[in-house]
């Protein structure tokens, strides 16, 4: 080894020691090979750099690791005995230093080129060719030399975070009177959570090298493409007129066209998509962590509209933004003011039109804006975090309400409260424990409440979704998969999740009486939902030609304006009584 034939010897094992440190401390990757093609030092530099730990790679062949090609085009080509000490230098001395060009095998299968400082070493019983070497970059970065250390991500051996910060930080420092000169595009891969989830972390780790790979290929004149963390990515383009814009767009349609074939992992195709969020230097924004932030909220934007689409950071979003925070600021202050109401929806049994539930809609009387829709603060509640606590108000909320009914009525408990729940109260791992102390404090028979959770919140991480559902299921509520039709359900998935009810998208019932092709799918979802033993809500039914249809297709319920818009529960109480107790 490098520690046996160089540097002085007065210390033998001092001197190791002192080596082994260095290069365990030192950031830069540090290589080193012997003469038959054996690796003999492999650092946590090299092994950051090029992802295959020491373990694997020391005292292996470099052919079944870095190099499968062998040594034979590499710098590390073994010296030959007698020739690689030369004239003057003493045995066991390094022969002399040569800065090299190769390339290597990171671990997650890509190509890397390198370059540094190799020295090959003689001793009587061979030799070793060693070094420092690091990943040349694509692109010279033209303002001189970096003096941090490059880092790069261990999975996909693209630059990581840091560098690209860095790297951004150059670059709007370099343009910075430019507005328009400098792009971020940030990547977020659609589902692939649920890829994760359900098939596995390995697969979705290969399926994350993939991906990296396409982009790198896609990535033309881009200055940088790293990997953000998780599944996003980012790229840095450069334009010093003021039109990195275009250069970013015509990226994002390489990679468009690079992701539409599906990838091949763990012996299955996956499809994926990811939502884009751009954002560009102007005379306002020139800092990197705002450039980052604002790529983010366009990315978020991108997101919100199902995905697969593009997002350019603009002054109407800036606005968007401002406006989501004051938003969230105010509605931290809703629940404790008491500025949230609950108002009902009945929904009907179609055969005999009789009122058998009502649904639960939040409604927020804000102090300055009047009403707002929970369209515009639910996401908000969700992002925030804010939905679990409003989540568990209005649980609380309806099922005291339903209880109350039935006391009025001096009845037994009868009909059912259907409560929405968001995706991220389904990800909170206190869900099931809060429905039960719920149903527990207010005395409500768990039968007569339904749960209501999107087909998208669903899909987004169908396997540890099924996990909660069947967990609540124990806890003896009814579950109903709300708008339907509007997220990416796999039907095959539909069977194994513990569901009664299935919800019709209001955008299908428009539909109903007006385009047969439109007509053709409801009557196929009724069906399959009644194969699968659920009953089926028509929501947002509007007309009597409607309802005629749905009658005809077979559909069990309905919700809509025919029957009744959300009214507070003193408005909904008497028609809610009459028809049920009838
Ligand atoms: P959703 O669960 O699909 O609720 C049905 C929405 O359709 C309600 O809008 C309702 O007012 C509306 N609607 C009902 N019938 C008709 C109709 O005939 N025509 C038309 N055009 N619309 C109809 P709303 O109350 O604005 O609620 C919007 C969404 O906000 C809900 O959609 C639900 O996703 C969410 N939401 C409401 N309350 C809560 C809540 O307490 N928690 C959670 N997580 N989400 C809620
Ligand atoms: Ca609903
Ligand atoms: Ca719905």
């Amino acid at each position: 080894m490098v520690v046996d034939s160089a540097g002085p010897r007065t210390d033998a094992t001092g001197w190791r020691d002192r080596w082994e440190l260095l290069l365990s401390l030192c950031p830069d990757p540090y290589v080193e090979v012997d003469s038959a093609g054996v690796a003999l030092e492999w650092n946590p530099g090299a092994e950051r750099a090029f992802g295959w730990e020491r373990g694997e790679v020391v005292g292996r062949s470099v052919a079944d690791t870095f190099l499968p090609g062998g040594v034979a085009d590499t710098p590390f080509v073994p010296p030959r005995r007698g020739t690689v000490v030369e004239p003057g230098a003493a045995p066991g001395r390094d022969s002399g230093a040569h800065r090299r060009s190769f390339e290597l095998v990171h671990r997650a299968g890509r190509t890397i080129s390198v370059e540094g400082l190799l020295y090959t070493t003689g001793s009587s019983s061979g030799g070793s060719v060693a070094g420092f070497v690091h990943p040349s970059e694509r692109h010279e970065s033209g303002a001189g030399g970096d003096p941090t250390v490059p880092s790069w991500d261990r999975l996909t051996g693209l630059p990581d975070r840091a560098q690209f910060v860095e790297r951004l930080g150059d670059a709007v420092d370099r343009h910075d009177l430019v507005s328009g000169s400098v792009a971020v595009v940030l990547l977020d891969l659609d589902r692939f959570k649920g890829v994760n989830n359900s098939m596995g972390h390995d697969v979705g780790d290969q399926l994350l090298v993939a991906v990296a790979g396409r982009l790198e290929a896609a990535a033309g004149d881009a200055e940088l493409v790293a990997r953000f963390g998780g599944d996003e990515f980012l790229a840095l383009f450069e334009h010093a007129t003021g039109d990195a814009h275009s250069l970013a767009t015509a990226f994002v349609e390489r990679v468009r066209v690079a992701l539409a074939e599906p990838v091949l992992v763990g012996g299955t195709e996956v499809f994926v998509d990811a939502s884009v969020g751009v954002a560009l230097n102007t005379f306002g924004v020139d800092d990197t962590a705002e450039l980052l932030s604002n790529a983010e909220a366009a990315m978020y934007q991108a997101k919100g509209r199902g995905g697969s689409s593009v997002e350019t950071f603009g002054e109407s979003m800036r606005i968007e933004v401002l406006d989501r925070m004051t938003t969230e600021h105010s509605l931290h202050r809703a629940l404790e003011r008491s500025e949230l109401t609950l108002h009902y929806q009945p929904v009907v049994e179609i055969e005999g039109v009789t009122t058998v539930g009502v649904e639960a809609l939040v409604r927020w009387q804000h102090p300055d804006q009047g009403l707002v829709s929970p369209y515009r603060f639910i996401p908000v509640a969700e992002e925030s975090g804010l939905i679990i606590p409003i989540g568990a108000w209005v649980l609380e909320q309806a099922c005291n309400q339903l209880n109350d009914w039935h006391h009025r009525e001096r009845s037994d408990p009868h009909g059912s409260i259907e409560v929405n729940l968001s995706a991220r109260q389904i990800d909170d791992p206190r869900i099931v424990r809060t429905v039960e102390e719920i149903l527990d404090r207010t005395g409500l028979p768990p039968e007569h409440l339904t749960l209501e959770i999107t087909e998208s919140a669903l899909m987004r991480d169908a396997a540890s979704a099924l996990g909660v559902l069947r967990a609540l299921k124990e806890v003896g509520v009814l579950l109903a998969i709300d708008d339907f039709g509007t997220g990416y359900s796999s039907l095959s998935y539909l069977q194994h999740f513990p569901l009664d009810i299935l919800k019709v998208d209001r955008s299908f019932v428009e539909g109903l009486g007006v385009s047969p092709e439109g007509e053709a799918i409801v009557s196929a979802v009724i069906n399959l939902a009644h194969a699968l033993g659920l009953r089926v809500v028509a929501e947002g039914v509007e007309t009597t030609r409607q309802l005629e249809v749905l009658r005809s297709f077979g559909c069990d319920l309905a919700q809509g304006y025919l029957f009744s818009r959300p009214l507070p529960a003193s408005e909904i109480a008497a028609s809610f009584g009459l028809a049920v107790g009838a």
